[in-house]
């Protein structure tokens, strides 16, 4: 598995400055995580030995017992799931981002977990752009009143934008949401200059974020094969 996942992120990081290169983009704008929810610690650690810091969880108590028993602080964790309330303490703890934020109760408590341990946590917004099938990220109607929010809060460090485009649309569908992110991202600054990051883009369609502004992929099975 070491040589996979060494080929794997090579593979990964030659795509990654194609298309930086097709579409103008400044390879250094680009940030990688490696989303590892479902993969072992030894898979994790073949991937850090390849220069990978950042890594992306989706369940908070994995994230929890990963980042308790990985021997590293070299590791960047990205809590990028739905956020369930009851585990809002756990990512506080354990995640130096958090790519999900979405509601007014999930922002106010993620805010003063964070202030009883004197952390800043950098977060996005995600933002819903394809309606139907989910009801995870904010309505983008509701993205200035929610950025406002965020923005207020003393411990969290507003970021940008997250969006996940869904999985099935066909390539006109997934152009037409990602232009809306990178709309609604310039929405956002117009409340704070320095929320400018974008967290789009998986293995089945990062090359394209990267044409429509994302700063930060959040890519799996690519780099750990497929997930059971
Ligand atoms: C699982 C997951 C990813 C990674 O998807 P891959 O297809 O494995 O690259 C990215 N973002 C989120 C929010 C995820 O849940």
């Amino acid at each position: 598995m070491r040589t996979e996942i060494n080929t794997n992120i090579d593979v990964i990081n030659n795509r990654i400055n194609s298309a930086c290169a097709a579409s103008n983009r400044n390879i250094h704008d680009i940030t990688l995580v490696a989303v590892s929810k479902r993969k072992n610690n030894e898979l994790i650690e073949f991937a850090l030995d390849c220069g990978v810091k950042n890594f992306g969880e989706n369940y908070a108590q994995e994230m929890k017992e990963k980042s308790e028993t990985i021997n590293s602080d070299k590791i960047v964790w990205h809590f990028i799931g739905p956020i369930q309330t009851n585990k809002i303490k756990i990512i506080a703890q354990h995640a130096h981002w958090v790519h999900t934020l979405d509601r007014e109760k999930v922002i106010k408590k993620l805010n003063s977990e964070c202030e009883s341990i004197d952390k800043i946590m950098n977060a996005f917004i995600q933002v819903n752009i394809s309606n139907e099938d989910t009801k995870n990220g904010c309505d983008p109607e509701d993205l200035i009143e929610i950025g406002k929010l965020v923005e207020s809060m003393r411990n969290i460090n507003l970021k940008g934008l997250m969006a996940l485009p869904r999985l099935n649309s066909d390539l006109v569908e997934r152009k037409r949401a990602m232009s809306l992110v990178k709309e609604l991202s310039l929405k956002l600054q117009s409340i704070n200059n320095d929320a400018n990051a974008i967290s789009l883009g998986t293995t089945s369609d990062f090359e394209e974020a990267i044409a429509h502004g994302s700063t930060m992929l959040r890519i799996g099975e690519s780099i750990f094969g497929k997930r059971l």
